[in-house]
């Protein structure tokens, strides 16, 4: 028998908005839920220093810094660096290895000069080094690297002639730098610069391990691997370094078992096949010093520590510890001094350092579009006119009650199908078609009402919850900004930053602003079910007021990867510091692009795009057809909107007040009341 007594909604707290959001389980610690319904940053990862981030947003907006704003927190890039080094030297002290750890940071993961500067700055009481994986790459880092030429730049990625002749003579210049090489003929190159240089190089090898990597860039490794050597030729290599008298030159044995390594067990086999390798090597009479195990630390972006594809079973000092375990037991076995360990280390780095913040401008569904009085039969018409499935609509929505709950929303399925194919037929007007829209949607609402206040599983409720998802329309570019949500379906968590001590009432899914229907998101993090929802809990819109949602954990690859779609350009980015008592202030503001730059990107001259507009207003207002002010008026917006932000702002976003073409409703425009 159901029990199909009213529940009491208890009172909703902010922890339940930590367990809805699972906050917990994605933040390591970064993150949490505070008090006041804001969500607190600890760039610590501990509870004391806390900065609220809905008041960094606010003080950014008074400062004219609007959303959508990535906010960099550098206090966390620096903890990051410090939990990655305390975790392997912990593993370095359990296990007796002899040997010490480096980590290289690839600029790949995010480029941005403030970024790479403060990793190096971060990492010097580690010796941390970089990585490149190009030339421009390369560039950026021989400048940068002056007052540090002890510290590693290693270099990964197809090289050319020019490329490797710059590398040798960094070395001249006191670069402790190493090409590493990724096929014969980059070998090749090294020899000819370093003799005509007259520099013994360190060089350094990626194998192509036999042992496949895991997860979503699993290609990165094993035999079918675009980069490096098979075993043939890194003996071919030896040999030929052997027979120049250069052994000692092979400094550095690398591999790379693809990023994001879901599940520990792929990189155990990784590493003890590197080791192995390593070991023979030196054993031959190799040089090498250090063994580089790539990248692939990853980042449990969905929170559930499993082996989905945005999740991973290990934490960082398991990671540590096997990297460690495993290239001393091998060392010990074969009875070899212990390398340096190097980790090229990015994502784990760069990801928690970065909050994509964004506006919701309005939203649109189903319950928009309800109304407020529903038709009875009567109104319906003569019921001889009143088409039978709308009947049944009617009769579906009157009917439904806790012990009917599937047998309702299964009538109210069929019977609205049938109405929109007697619609597609010319059977059923426009008037009935939009009276069957709104009784379906009503029905719908009152099952899941009733199944939410009763305690009986309906099972398709997660159908149900789609239907009477809305969509909330977001201010930002996905292709900009998140672009792995839309060509790799990352997910990242994302939830409201504020608010939170009130119970999210609506579900939705985002719709950025490109005129694309992929720029959406529309699959969240469910860990607690180890799945996806296609839906996140968020709130009412209040009229004139900001509603800002946070995409969490985005620091790596999302800002190099993202383009132009639309031409919405880089977002506003600023870097905050926090003092000991949580006071924070703006350490670098770098401006978003301006709308008259994102056009200088697609090859159009700004300089003469006013101009000609301006010839064509003269003309409009000469033959009558504009005043002289609304000419004015024309230029004054063109010319403001070529030096401004290519996201909406406050004072100008429009106020939308009717319907958009959008399925299932009109738009409501928390924002609207503002301009
Ligand atoms: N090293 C190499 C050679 C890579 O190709 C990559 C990325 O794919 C990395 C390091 C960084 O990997 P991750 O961000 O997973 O640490």
């Amino acid at each position: 028998m159901r029990d199909s007594r009213p529940a009491v909604q208890p009172e909703w707290t902010v922890g339940d908005a930590a367990d809805l959001y699972q906050v917990p389980t994605w933040s390591q610690g970064y993150f949490t839920v505070g008090r006041t319904g804001h969500l607190m940053v600890h760039p610590d990862a501990a509870p004391g220093r806390e900065i609220d981030l809905f008041d960094v947003v606010e003080g950014l907006a008074t400062r004219g810094i609007h959303a959508p704003v990535l906010i960099r927190f550098s206090d966390i890039l620096a903890h990051r660096l410090h939990r990655l080094h305390d975790a392997f030297e912990a593993a370095i002290r359990e296990n007796g290895y002899r040997g010490r750890y480096i980590a290289v940071y690839p600029i790949k993961v995010n480029q941005q000069r403030p970024v790479v500067e403060e990793v190096f700055r971060y990492g010097r009481e580690f010796d941390f080094g970089l990585e490149v994986g190009s030339k421009p790459e390369l560039l950026a880092v021989m400048a940068m690297t002056g007052e540090a030429g002890d510290r590693p730049i290693i270099c990964n990625g197809f090289k050319d002639d020019r490329y490797i002749e710059a590398v040798v003579l960094a070395t001249k210049l006191g670069r402790t730098i190493v090409p590493v090489v990724e096929n014969l003929s980059e070998f090749r190159l090294i020899l000819k610069h370093a003799e005509r240089y007259d520099v013994r190089p360190s060089i350094g090898v990626r194998v192509k391990l036999s042992s496949a990597g895991a997860g979503r860039w699993s290609d990165s490794s094993g035999y079918r691997s675009k980069f490096g050597l098979f075993a043939a030729e890194l003996l071919q290599v030896f040999y030929e370094l052997e027979a120049r008298g250069q052994a000692d030159c092979l400094k550095l044995l690398h591999c790379h078992p693809g990023s994001q390594i879901q599940e520990i067990r792929a990189l155990k086999e990784a590493v003890g096949e590197l080791a192995h390798v390593y070991a023979e090597l030196v054993e031959m009479g190799a040089g090498l010093e250090y063994i580089d195990v790539g990248g692939g630390l990853g980042v449990d972006y969905d929170g559930s520590q499993s082996v989905t594809a945005t999740s991973i079973n290990y934490s960082i000092p398991e990671y540590a510890n096997e990297v460690v375990y495993r290239v001393g037991s091998v060392c010990e076995e074969r009875g070899i001094s212990h390398p340096t360990i190097i980790s090229e280390s990015g994502r784990a780095i760069a990801a928690y350092q970065s909050i994509l913040v964004f506006n919701v401008l309005g939203s649109s569904g189903p319950t928009h579009a309800l109304g407020d009085d529903l038709p009875s039969t009567r109104s319906l018409g003569d019921e001889d006119e009143v088409p039978g499935p709308l009947r049944d609509l009617l009769l579906a929505y009157h009917s439904v009650e806790a012990s009917r709950l599937g047998e309702c929303y299964h009538d109210a399925v069929q019977a609205r199908d049938q109405c929109m194919r007697l619609f597609g037929l010319g059977y059923l007007s426009l008037e009935h078609r939009a009276i069957a829209e709104r009784l379906f949607w009503a029905t719908c609402l009152r099952v899941r009402e009733i199944a939410g206040e009763v305690d009986s599983p309906f099972e398709e409720l997660e159908d149900l919850e789609a239907v009477l998802s809305e969509t909330f329309f977001c201010n930002l570019s996905v292709f900009q900004s998140l672009p792995d949500t839309w060509a790799i379906d990352q997910l990242f968590p994302i939830m409201p930053i504020h608010r939170l001590d009130e119970r999210p009432t609506r579900r939705g899914v985002l719709a950025d602003i490109t005129c694309d229907s992929d720029g959406k998101i529309d699959t969240f993090i469910d860990p607690e079910n180890r799945d996806v929802k296609h839906g996140l809990e968020l709130h009412e819109l209040r009229q004139g007021e900001s509603y800002y949602l946070g995409a969490f954990l985005v620091g790596a690859y999302q800002e190099t990867l993202g383009d132009l779609h639309n031409l919405f350009g880089d977002t506003n980015v600023v870097h905050i510091r926090v003092d000991g008592d949580g006071d924070w202030w703006i350490e670098e503001l770098v401006e978003g692009d301006t709308a008259s730059q994102v056009l200088g990107y697609v090859q159009y001259d700004a300089a003469s795009l006013y101009p000609t507009l301006r010839r064509d207003c003269e003309k409009a207002s000469k033959e009558g057809r504009m005043t002289v002010e609304e000419s004015r008026a024309l230029l004054d917006f063109y010319r403001s909107a070529l030096d401004g932000y290519t996201y909406l702002l406050p004072e100008s976003t429009a106020p939308v007040t009717g319907p958009v073409a959008s399925p299932g409703g009109a738009v409501t425009s928390p924002e609207s009341e503002r301009t």
